[in-house]
Parts: C-alpha cells; structure tokens; sequence
C-alpha cells in the first residue's frame, strides 16, 4: 500500500524470516531413529521364513553403512548400484549411500547381463551391493563390467564367498562414533533409476533430496498414500523400479510398519503373506493383482478359508492401465484400487484417482468408472495436453493429445543425454509419450502410449479400452490388444486373448460373441477386432507390465 509518507523513500525488500535449511533424507532417517525405535520392519527371506527388525535397529544399521562406503574412500555423488530385492538391507542403502554422499543406483535385476552392464557402465557404477542368491547374475555381466567394490548381502544366510566383501560383517566391524552425514545442498542427487527401455536406449533419471522430500510429502497426502503410523505396507513394486514409487521414503518418514515380499512375487506367495502379515496399503503393477484375485477366487471353491484377503486394504496400482473389472473384482473383497499413473522420469507420482468431492454421491458404476482412469494430477504437478496441431487440448473429456507434464519432482534431463525435442518441448516439458484426454473434473484418461496406438482408416482406436472391456468378459483372464497391417484400412487391432484357468480353447467365445460384447460395452463396429489369438500369458516387461513389442513381434501379421 502507498501512504504519502512511505511514497517517498524506497524500502528495502522484505526477506522472508524462515531458516535456510536444505532438504534432506537424512532427516527422515534421523527421525525414524529418534521416534519410531521400536516399529517393526519384516522382510521374507528366500526360504520363505520372516526377518524382524525395529526402525532403531535400521537406524543404527544404516549409518554404519553409510560409515562403511566412507570408510571405503566413497565421494560425493559416487555411484554405488544395488541389484537387490525388497527386503531391509535393500532400505538401508536407500538412506545409507546418500548419508555417505553417494547416489544409489537401483539395477533391475529382470534385465538381461548384458543390458544390466551397459547401464552399469553408462552410470560409471563404483561399488556394487548385491543379495547374494543373484550372484549367478553378476557372474554373467562380471565380464562385461568392472566395480570398484562389490559387497554381497548375505540374504540366504549362506557364507559369503571370497573374494567378495560380507555386508553383514562390515557392517558389524564399522564404529558409527563420531559419524558426520556427508555435506550437501538440497539439489544434490540421491539416487538414479534407468527407464526400462522399451522404447528405445534406456536413460538414466536421477532424484535430489529435495525432488525426494516433495514426492514424499505429497505421496503421504490423504488421498494419495494416506499414510498413518498404524498402517502396515506390503510394496509388492520391486525397489529397483522407480525407487518403489516413494514407498519407503514415506514409510521411514512416518515410522510405518513394512512388509518386505523378498524374492516371492507368486500369487500364492502374496497370498500367504498377505494372510500372515495383513497390510493396510499395497503396491504394484496390475498384473500382479490380476493373478492375485484369480488365485484367490480358485481357492475359494478347492481350498476354502486358505487365505484371508485383508477387507479394507488400501491398494495403489500403477504403471499400466488398470482394468475396471479388476478394481470391481477386489472391491467384492473391500479392497478399494487407487489407480496412478507416472514414469521413473516423475518420481514416479504424477496422477491419482482418488473419489474427488465431486463424486460424493455418485453411483456405483460413476465411482468405478473413474477408478479405471488415470486420475488426477497431484499436487506440485502440472499437466497439458498437447493436440496433434501443437495446441493445448481443452479438458472436456474428449479432445486427446500427448501428455505434457513439469514439476519440481519431473526430470527436466537424462543423465549424459542431450536434451531433444523429442523428449521435452520446446518451453520445458516432459513429452511422456501417453496419449489421453482430461475431463472438466481433472480426470486423466489414457488413451494409448504414443507407439501402441491404433491408426484405422484415418481413425485413432484406443487398445487400452478394448483391454479393459474384454477383460470384463467372463472366460478372458487377460488381453492385450496390438495395431497389425492392414491393406485398406492401414492398421487393424488384434486381441490376444488369455481364457481363465478351466475354459478350453474348444468352447472359447467366437469372434462373433467378442464383438457382440464389444458393441455391447459400446465400441462402434470398426473399433472391434477382426482377429483373436488364444495365448497362454501375455509377455511381460521387466516390472510386470504387458509386453507388446512381443506380441507385434509374434504376430506381424
Ligand atoms: P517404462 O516406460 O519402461 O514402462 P515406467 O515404469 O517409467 O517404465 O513406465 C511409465 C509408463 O507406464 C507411462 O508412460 C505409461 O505409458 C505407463 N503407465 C503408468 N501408469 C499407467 C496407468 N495408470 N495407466 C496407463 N498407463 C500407465
């Protein structure tokens, strides 16, 4: 405001009164030791037995890791890579490598050697810590790539052979007296991931405390995680696929109980656990749960009371398009699905679909409806959508272009990777590739991703929603839907089609009963596919999700 007495002479700006601290996870590690002691971390061990610790015991443990790689001669934003499954030790190198001022380097232990070397390399990976039952692995890449160091953790219980280092026993031998964490500025980098590579080279992302903390925070909203100190967390998304999307970073931030699979990703196994250790929020991809429900309905009839799925459980799953039929199959059990979509490039958070205000009093199948679109964005996100004619899309629920997205926890680069206009836009931009429309209420639907689409007679057919509605037919367990060449119309879809255990391939439903369902679920007629192939299991990517370059590859024509 100017009053005639200030108007003359120029005040100085006024500085904001708060501290000048960074952003930091060893904060959240700090915290975890000081308050939540004696809260419980269980992990699954590769006889299937259970390991319990307590936070103070993952506190005083990291900090002698972190101990350890300084020990070791580590510098600042030194490389060390895990290749590790869920379990404790993996979370101690998630605080204790950037206590040390390393970053960690989650290699995904689905990938071939040789793909596992070249990202080792084009991380310039110093240090290597390693479960010790993927060493048949390392034996593979050795060769190919050399660390430093590697350390191997003994998760089996088995001596560690020479001439590896023993994690346990240097751990054990380390004195934490006199620790300092290394110094660092908000923006420095706390960890990187590759992205999978399915659509071309894969590249490096790499997180800062600060990008961390933010997602963190947000992920831990009430519609989100919703997390509280009484839950317990099942993260079934391995650790090496975008830092298990924030889980445990969360998880130590408010002291909450873990359930750590370990290496037993089958249904029966999840199912087990799940019985023994009910959790009240679960993570991971929508493949895993569509064995999950399959399973457990089966031993509903042969093996009644088996197993308990936990009623009210939180569910996040992500990563692929989530059918409707699978978020109404598990609500039947009062498990609610929160459907997210993001990419390691998005920390991976981006959107959620969450029963906004709106919906209040919406009916069921609105409610269902919604659950099986992407969501909305989160906070600190932004998102456009960007037409074919390089124009923003209007959110009315119809118009569909390419996703766009930036924020203080999306990658604005790729390591060692020139920035491309195909990658971000011009004004700064991640081009994710997915394909969508917004809605007036924010809601995200995704279409395709970019290359997945179908392009009929000049007409865009989304593979994603045949997915989600032949999926909700009674004998498919699961589809995937490619583009083939077509003569007249340029690309035709084609259905690959999974039938439930116990339907035979003889009394399979004909073309024609797939169409009738389609149009039913009111696909137009040149949408429907004119081809179905019955197969066993749709190929899967290294984090679960449908394969379809190999389906395309399978199926040229
Ligand atoms: P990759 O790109 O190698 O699959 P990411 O895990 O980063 O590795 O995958 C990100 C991609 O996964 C997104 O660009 C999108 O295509 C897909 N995706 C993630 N979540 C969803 C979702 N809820 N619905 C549809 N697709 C999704």
């Amino acid at each position: 405001m100017t009053t005639p007495s200030s108007s003359s002479a120029a005040q100085p700006p006024i500085c904001s009164t708060m501290m000048q601290m960074p952003l930091s996870l060893n904060h959240l590690l700090e915290r975890a030791g000081t308050l939540f002691a004696s809260n419980e971390i269980v992990s699954r061990l590769p006889d299937k037995s259970l390991v319990r610790h307590s936070y103070g015991a993952f506190y005083q443990r990291t900090r002698q890791l972190a101990q350890a790689l300084q020990n070791l001669g580590l510098q600042k934003g030194e490389r060390v890579a895990t290749l590790c499954w869920n379990h404790h030790a993996h979370l101690e190198c998630y605080f204790g490598i950037p206590a040390a001022g390393g970053v960690m380097h989650t290699l995904n232990l689905r990938l071939s050697p040789e793909e596992i070397a070249w990202i080792a390399n084009d991380a310039q990976d110093k240090v290597l810590i390693i479960d010790d039952v993927l060493l048949p692995l390392y034996q593979q890449f050795a060769h190919l790539y050399h660390f430093e160091k590697v350390i191997v953790f003994p998760f089996s219980g088995a001596a560690v052979p020479a001439p590896f280092t023993d994690y346990e026993q240097l751990l054990a031998s380390t004195d934490t007296q006199g620790f300092q964490y290394a110094p660092h500025a908000e923006d420095d980098a706390v960890s990187m991931c590759y992205t999978s590579g399915t659509t071309g080279r894969p590249k490096g992302v790499v997180y800062s405390h600060r990008s961390t903390i933010l997602h963190t925070l947000v992920g831990c909203l009430g519609d989100f995680w919703g997390l509280k100190g009484s839950d317990v967390i099942l993260p079934v998304t391995p650790m090496f696929h975008a830092n298990s999307w924030g889980i445990p970073y969360g998880a130590v931030m408010m002291g909450v109980k873990l359930v750590f699979p370990g290496p037993h990703l089958h249904p029966e196994d999840l199912l087990d656990l799940m019985t023994a250790e009910p959790p009240t929020l679960s993570l991971g991809v929508p493949t895993i749960w569509m064995g999950l429900i399959q399973a457990f309905e089966a031993a509903q009839t042969t093996q009644p009371g088996r197993w308990k799925l936990p009623a009210g459980m939180r569910s996040l799953v992500g990563g692929a398009a989530v059918p409707e039929a699978l978020i109404r199959a598990f609500d039947r059990h009062g498990i609610w699905i929160l459907q997210g979509w993001g990419m390691t490039e998005t920390s991976p958070l981006c959107t959620v679909s969450y029963p906004k205000s709106e919906l209040k009093d919406a009916p069921m199948d609105e409610r269902y409806r919604r659950a099986a679109m992407a969501g909305v964005p989160v906070p600190l996100t932004e998102l456009r959508i960007r037409g074919e004619d390089g124009l923003d899309a209007p959110w009315d629920g119809q118009h569909v272009g390419e996703i766009q997205v930036r924020g203080p926890f999306i990658t604005g680069s790729y390591h060692q990777v020139p920035v491309s206009e195909d990658k971000f836009s011009a004004d700064g931009w991640l081009r994710t590739g997915d394909v969508a429309s917004v809605d007036a209420l924010g809601f995200v639907r995704i279409t395709d991703r970019t290359k997945d689409l179908i392009k009929s007679g000049g007409e865009w057919i989304s593979s994603v929603d045949l997915e989600n509605a032949l999926m909700a037919h009674l004998d498919v367990a699961e589809a995937a839907v490619i583009a083939i060449p077509d003569p007249k119309w340029s690309e035709r879809p084609l259905a690959c089609i999974v039938l439930k255990p116990g339907r035979a391939q003889g009394q399979a439903p004909r073309p024609e009963d797939f169409a009738a369902h389609l149009l039913q679920h009111g696909f137009a007629k040149w949408q429907v596919p004119d081809r179905y192939e019955f197969i066993d299991a749709v190929p899967r990517t290294s984090t679960g999700k449908f394969y379809k370059l190999k389906l395309r590859e399978r199926f040229p024509a």
